[in-house]
């Protein structure tokens, strides 16, 4: 295959990941033009194309090669992992990307009194994730029926093609809609950057740096907020042992008042108005919380 100098990135054409996807490529600086066939997308400004393509064939396209990297689910990318012939070079998740949380759960009928693996002996669990419940059905030691179903999953008991199911759960109201209900969790899942275990060295592979890096920033910053407040130094103490976890605070002095300080907390996720009341307490005054646009360590 001719050496490619654009980064190729995979990521679903369309349905859930899609959205967040695009939006968090975009926080990172690329931008794309849609081509007619709406495939491939040719990215302006870096060098990093896009291809959209069904998420479950994401960790194929990077394993041949014919893309860098891409954007899938945990359980998507596992379940390659563990059903990918062994001449398939592995592929390694390089960020979580918090967003498409969902789990990977065995369900069973609301009825049974569910009270542990053994349960599930001899019992048929239809899926679309074989790889993933086999492994768990080995690591348990349960010997049960694996059907696997590329849809629709959820309907199998209720059709007598299975006693029990295997698969995504996000708030549980599909599985109470069919008189099921969550008995073991497999895997928390989230969606993920996933790339080859060795990076390339090239342009690409300077391109990949980059944009890890940017990722990073735009991640932590997600959940930042910058805390302002003034307090005097008598009051610093109480202050700052209630300020939300994060690195430490900056002062400042306040000009012309030798006794006020200015304190800067990077903080890391939401800060509540109790909270605020609370460090108000404490003794501070003019207090603002602001998003963080953008970090770069
Ligand atoms: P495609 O046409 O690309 O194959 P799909 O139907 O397999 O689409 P979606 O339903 O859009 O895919 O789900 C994509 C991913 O979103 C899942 O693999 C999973 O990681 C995540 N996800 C989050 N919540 C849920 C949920 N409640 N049900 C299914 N997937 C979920
Ligand atoms: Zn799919």
């Amino acid at each position: 295959m001719k050496a490619r100098d654009r980064l190729r990135i995979a990521m679903q054409k369309s349905g859930r990941l899609t959205e967040p996807a695009l939006e968090l490529l975009n926080r990172c600086g690329l931008s794309f033009r849609q081509s007619r066939d709406k495939l491939f997308c040719f990215g302006e400004g870096e060098p990093v194309d896009l291809l959209l393509v069904r998420d479950d064939d994401i960790p194929g396209l990077i394993a041949q090669g014919v893309c860098d990297l891409g954007i899938v689910g945990r359980n998507v990318l596992n379940e390659f992992q563990l059903t990918a012939g062994r001449e398939i070079a592995p592929l390694a998740e390089l960020r979580p990307l918090g967003f498409g949380r969902c789990r990977l759960s065995i369900a069973v009928p609301q009825e049974l009194d569910y009270h542990g693996p053994q349960q599930l002996e001899g019992q048929r669990i239809a899926t679309s994730y074989p790889g993933l419940l086999g492994e768990w059905l080995r690591t348990h030691g349960v010997a049960a029926g694996v059907v696997t179903l590329t849809g629709s999953v959820e309907i199998a008991p209720k059709l007598g093609t299975a006693d029990a199911i295997c698969d995504l759960v996000q708030s549980g109201g599909t599985l109470v809609a069919n008189q099921l209900r969550e008995a073991e969790v497999l895997l928390e899942s989230e969606a993920v950057l996933t790339g080859p275990l060795t990076l390339p060295v090239d342009e690409r592979g300077d391109m990949l740096e980059l944009l890890l890096k940017r990722l990073d920033g735009v991640i932590q910053v997600r959940e930042s907020r910058l805390l302002l407040l003034q307090t005097s130094r008598h009051t610093l103490e109480a202050v700052t042992r209630l300020l939300p976890g994060g690195p430490q605070p900056t002062l400042l002095q306040v000009a012309g008042q030798p006794d006020q300080l200015m304190l800067q907390a990077l903080c890391a996720g939401e800060v509540s108005w109790r909270q605020l009341e609370e460090i108000k307490k404490a003794g501070a005054r003019e207090m603002f919380v602001l998003p963080v646009e953008k970090m770069l360590a």
